[in-house]
């Protein structure tokens, strides 16, 4: 990207946010976008991939058939969007940055959400193993294939950084560039640092609702957790006769305002002591500088103990859970046994790939095929593959 003035459609920024005139580009060079910014365009790039049509059918913590008033994982990133948009406005950041990066951060994710990825990664042991947020960033560099000049949509280093929130060594040393802050203990910009903390906000909060709405959880168990009874004793106080389910949007949504201010508040004041010059001041920080409050934090951490302990190991959960690890592990065993059960430009894919780098060259092949795949095409997958009453 030249060095240009920031664009007539770009909002005012801070010094220290991300911008089209600081950014280090992409991979491929391409002219700046006539009508957008630089991240608008990453954006939407974004919004066009066929990845982020199936996170409509993906599951957030509740299968997708489960029913229709549960988040997905498109709904969750819009929700991650929508907050970290607000916050980023306030704090003078690059609300089109962060607004891409919450939009791509959940690109990779397998079907049938943590079950799935665990599944995977265990598939994937031999073969540099399966990490959904690499798998983002390997979606919007290679998997889509929708331009004619590249493979992958070509995003900006910015939102490529803000996707890959954490990563191992191994992996870090192999992505050059990319992966360098993992191992110098450098840190991200703070568009990226936000949308990392707009993604927990919305999954704690979603989650309270969800799991009360599918009777998981309860309000009794909920009171013992700070955060909640907070904000519950207000609302019940302010409006006793308000009936249960409006009780809790009141209360959710309070719970999220409550975070939201803190982490405003919060990062302004770190932001003025800390007075980084331009982007790079805040890579080279020696901590995020956008974070919770202590307290805020010791509730968070509360909140998310009561969410793992009560709703991710209900036996439900669980029994969706390993229903979902089975499906995803005899889909990977069956394709990477027999490729030729793959769709034929798999199968294309499986064969170059394993002639560059043999067997796991193949097993990436297959883990990008199973990865790919929603909760229902995965389900369907499987009986195709699996049920003999199916013979087609
Ligand atoms: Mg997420």
């Amino acid at each position: 990207m030249s060095r240009q003035a920031e664009s007539p459609f770009a909002p005012r920024l801070a010094p220290y946010a991300a911008s089209a005139a600081n950014s280090r580009g992409r991979r491929h060079p391409e002219p700046p976008p006539a009508y957008r910014t630089e991240y608008q365009r990453d954006r939407d790039r974004i919004v066009h991939s066929a990845a982020f049509r199936r996170l409509e059918y993906k599951t957030q913590v509740f299968v997708n058939h489960e029913g229709d008033m549960y988040r997905t994982r498109l709904t969750h990133s819009l929700e991650v969007a929508q907050i970290g948009r607000s916050i980023a406005r306030v704090l003078g950041l690059n609300e089109d940055l962060t607004e891409s990066i919450a939009l791509a951060h959940d690109l990779g994710h397998t079907p049938f959400g943590h079950a799935g990825q665990d599944a995977l990664n265990r598939c994937m042991r031999d073969y540099g193993g399966f990490e959904h947020n690499l798998q983002s960033l390997r979606v919007v560099d290679e998997l889509e294939e929708r331009y004619a000049e590249f493979s992958g949509l070509n995003l900006t280093y910015e939102t490529r950084e803000g996707i890959l929130k954490h990563c191992s060594p191994r992996t870090a040393a192999e992505l050059g560039e990319l992966g360098a802050r993992f191992l110098q203990g450098r840190q991200p910009s703070l568009e990226a640092q936000l949308a990392n903390l707009a993604d927990e906000i919305a999954y704690n909060n979603h989650d309270v609702d969800d799991g009360l709405r599918a009777g998981l959880v309860h309000i009794d168990q909920l009171r013992e957790i700070e955060l909640f009874r907070e904000q519950y004793e207000a609302v019940c106080q302010a409006y006793p006769r308000l009936n249960h389910r409006r009780v809790i949007h009141e209360v959710v949504r309070r719970m999220i305002n409550r975070q939201v201010t803190d982490l405003v508040e919060t990062s302004r004041r770190r932001l003025e002591e800390a007075a980084p010059r331009d982007i790079e001041a805040v890579r080279a920080a020696p901590a995020p500088l956008i974070g919770f409050s202590e307290e805020m934090d010791a509730m968070n951490r509360e909140l998310k103990r009561f969410l793992r302990r009560a709703l991710y190991r209900h036996y439900r959960v669980q029994r969706m859970s390993a229903k979902a690890e089975r499906i995803v592990s005899a889909l990977f065993e069956a394709f990477l046994d027999e490729p030729l059960l793959l769709p034929p430009e798999y199968q294309d894919k499986a064969r170059a790939q394993e002639a560059r780098s043999g067997i796991a060259g193949r097993a990436r092949v297959v883990a990008d095929y199973v990865a790919g795949m929603t909760d229902r095409f995965a389900i369907g997958e499987y009986e195709r593959l699996f049920d003999p009453s199916q013979v087609t």
